[in-house]
């Protein structure tokens, strides 16, 4: 039986919307493009963004960054870590985490995961307990969520600080609430390949104004944080406006005049992710050899990728796998290779911190496969990636026999 060879780009992400296109322009056209460069009746792109943010997301403060990254190396910063400091984090995320906690010189203390890809929350229990680490940085990688409840008893248990990391989760909830409210803060990424596309871009979210203070000015405000549009009152600023380094990791208005009407059509884009996604999963789960990570009730994801396991599948076959998925145009990342490829990224290549033994991790991503759906798929695309995974698991299965 013969396939249509797939031939979509797995990274060709929609088009910028029309409306943001001409937000852009109008940007380029004032020549104001430096968030704090604003005309004396308007608040800026920037500071409209972050005020916008801060409602969507539920929380009374927001700040516009450069980077996912950048949020992650503030947000721990503002919240006390020194250079030192243990700060626990997903044994499976991706390199600009253990590469934020390298940022601010903090040691990195690796947390198993289990079977449905979430941190394990007896393992983080535990070495909370063994190392004494009192921060936590919490990677909702590839936008599974854990049992948040759980989680967040363990962390009352061991004062622990939380910062999580939404870069796969801008818009998913947990029994209601949305990821990066559950901790002192939510770091977010409007990179091209995440929820909303600036090319570049970072959000801040928080409830604690002296933790926002602080981010406001490491952010690189100077003198001019009462010109944000979601930040705690002037008086908060009093003696952390002198205290606290200012870091230059701001936004500027160009990419925040993209973001705006892409957040107003975000609700849509996750239900079009998500139909997407579930059909993929329906037809994955027809074979009992794939697993599909379990997603419990209380959680709401949005399904920008996809992932499944093929436990016990040997390197050889699970290379032969993706070349064979490959040859028929479908990008599928294994993240059990020895190096990594892409944005794949494995925590034994991550030299620049302590070597961990994480053994359940080793033995879930030996077998852990991961493909991108970004909205330029439509669901009958989908559908054949589905069959040309099938069929290559099939083939697997022959081969073996
Ligand atoms: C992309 C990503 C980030 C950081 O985002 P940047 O904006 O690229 O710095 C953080 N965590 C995860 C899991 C990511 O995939």
């Amino acid at each position: 039986m013969a396939r249509a060879t797939f031939t979509k780009s797995f990274t060709q992400q929609l088009p910028i919307p029309d409306d943001a296109i001409e937000a852009a322009v109008a940007v380029m056209r004032s020549g104001r493009l430096h968030r704090y460069n604003t005309a004396a009746d308007a608040a800026g792109e920037t500071a409209d963004l972050e005020r916008e943010f801060a409602a969507w997301q539920g929380q009374p403060y927001c700040l516009a960054v450069a980077s996912g990254g950048q949020a992650m190396q503030i947000a721990m910063r503002a919240s006390g870590v020194q250079p030192g400091d243990l700060v626990m984090t997903n044994g499976f995320t991706l390199a600009p985490v253990p590469g934020a906690i390298a940022g601010v010189g903090a040691k990195a203390v690796l947390i198993e995961i289990t079977d449905d890809l979430v941190i394990d929350l007896d393992d983080l229990d535990r070495k909370a307990k063994a190392t004494g680490a009192r921060y936590l940085l919490l990677s909702h990688m590839r936008g599974h969520l854990c049992d948040m409840d759980r989680l967040m008893r363990i962390a009352a248990a061991h004062s622990m600080t939380i910062i999580e990391d939404c870069a796969h989760t801008m818009g998913a909830r947990w029994n209601g609430k949305l990821s990066g409210s559950f901790g002192l803060a939510g770091c977010f990424s409007t990179q091209t390949y995440k929820h909303m596309n600036s090319g570049e871009g970072g959000l801040l979210t928080s409830d604690d104004p002296d933790f926002m203070a602080r981010a406001t000015i490491l952010s690189g405000s100077y003198m001019l944080f009462d010109r944000h549009g979601a930040g705690p009152a002037t008086e908060v600023y009093d003696d952390i406006k002198l205290d606290t380094p200012n870091c230059s990791a701001r936004m500027d208005n160009l990419r925040a005049a993209i973001l705006r009407p892409q957040l107003r059509a975000l609700n849509q884009s996750i239900a079009d992710w998500n139909a997407r996604h579930d059909l993929v999963a329906e037809m994955l789960a027809t074979n009992p050899a794939i697993h599909l990570p379990n997603r419990p009730e209380a959680e709401l994801y949005v399904g920008s990728s996809i992932q499944f396991c093929l436990p016990h599948i040997t390197p050889d076959a699970a290379r032969g796998f993706i070349a064979h998925l490959a040859a028929v145009g479908v990008e599928v990342k294994w993240f059990g290779a020895s190096m990594p490829v892409g944005f794949t990224s494995a925590h034994q290549s991550w030299r620049y911190i302590a070597a961990q033994a994480l053994p359940q991790t080793d033995r879930i991503l030996a077998g852990l496969f991961d493909m991108r759906l970004p909205l330029t798929f439509d669901l009958k695309d989908c559908a054949l990636l589905a069959d040309h995974i099938l069929d290559a698991v099939a083939m697997l299965k022959q081969e073996r026999e």
